[in-house]
């Protein structure tokens, strides 16, 4: 049986860089039995439970990833809402006592989930059921907004969240602009704005992660990494993650974005090449998933992460199982499901009254 969470055991074994899915087998993993309002299910035991907040992005990173989600199934990305304010909290509590039991973390996402009204009133209530590993994902821009008498970032700290990741593409803020396309630019979460939320989380139990897109025309090749990492650093960051893009359908819809994302990907097979005979990066730590891999290395005090992951594989795992839960995504239409488009693999399909 393969340990996952905090049971993990540390190792790096380079073999799996090659092997990939190739080598993953679900049954090797702990499954437990669940009774979901579709029917039976087996659960993979570390998943997690995704908030899906809201599609709306003040960005519109040429490579965004929940839109190409869609894009790879052929679908547009336009999602549903369950517009009450009190309804779609009423809903949301519904699933949350339902799946507690599966001990999911969660993790909250969108879209821009810190610009949304209801993000507080969200925290309120995983709190209240304690879920365990709480994180979110965001462009950073929302995090200093007051709502509700204060700003995200101290209803985060409040309620107890854990891991903080904010996308950033480039440590220039020139080049982050172009590749990450504000709509409004007041809202831009420039580096001066990182730093003071850096400096706010820090020594707290809100860790950060910052996460870039490996890019030709952003950051690409190991100097550009380091030169990524040195800066951030002196702003106070340590946790890095940096993503390969992922491998999709080309004959999927959103041609703009497909095409910036075949002229410009860099294959992390290449990086990590690299970084193996480069003495500033030591391995620690490798994880295989059901369609995604990463590296883990110590660079100088900071830990950094490479993540390669393909939506192909996705499907054609979850078509070999399709008993099997391996995450469940909370949509905005106030579907359970264990896809991350709201039609597919529902396991508690909403009725409104
Ligand atoms: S910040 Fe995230 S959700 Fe917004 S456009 Fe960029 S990748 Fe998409």
């Amino acid at each position: 049986m393969v340990k996952v969470g905090a049971e993990r055991k540390q190792e790096f074994n380079k073999e799996l860089r090659f092997k990939r899915q190739a080598d993953y087998d679900i049954n090797q993993y702990e499954l437990v039995d669940h009774e979901f309002k579709a029917g039976h299910r087996r659960v993979y035991k570390n998943l997690n439970f995704s908030i899906f907040v809201d599609d709306y992005c003040n960005a519109d990173c040429k490579f965004c990833v929940a839109q190409l989600r869609y894009s790879h199934r052929k679908l547009l990305y336009e999602k549903k809402h369950i517009e009450d304010r009190d309804k779609y909290l009423e809903r949301l509590e519904n699933v949350l006592k339902a799946v507690r039991t599966l001990n999911p973390s969660v993790s909250i996402t969108g879209g821009e989930p810190t610009l949304s009204p209801v993000l507080p009133d969200i925290l309120e209530l995983v709190d209240r059921y304690d879920f365990r590993k709480r994180t979110i994902t965001t462009n950073g821009s929302g995090l200093l907004m007051v709502r509700d008498n204060a700003t995200v970032l101290e209803h985060l700290m409040k309620k107890r969240w854990q891991h903080l990741n904010i996308s950033r593409a480039h440590f220039d803020d020139d080049v982050n602009r172009q590749i990450m396309r504000y709509q409004v630019e007041s809202e831009y979460c420039d580096s001066q704005m990182l730093k003071e939320i850096l400096d706010i989380t820090a020594g707290t139990e809100l860790k950060h992660r910052l996460s870039c897109l490996l890019l030709k025309d952003g950051i690409g090749s190991v100097e550009s990494m380091k030169r990524y990492l040195d800066f951030h650093g002196k702003l106070g960051a340590d946790n890095f993650i940096f993503r390969e893009l992922m491998d999709y359908d080309k004959k999927a819809v959103n041609l703009e974005k497909i095409k910036y994302c075949t002229d410009n990907k860099i294959r992390l097979n290449d990086i990590w090449g690299q970084l193996d005979n480069d003495k500033e990066f030591e391995p620690y730590l490798n994880i295989l998933g059901y369609y995604y891999y990463v590296e883990i290395y110590k660079y100088h005090n900071m830990t950094v992460a490479g993540e390669s992951a393909n939506l192909n594989q996705q499907y054609i795992e979850k078509e070999k199982h399709r008993d099997t839960v391996y995450e469940m995504i909370f949509h905005t239409n106030g579907n359970l499901c264990g896809s991350w488009v709201e039609g597919e693999e529902i396991l508690d399909e909403y009725q409104e009254r």
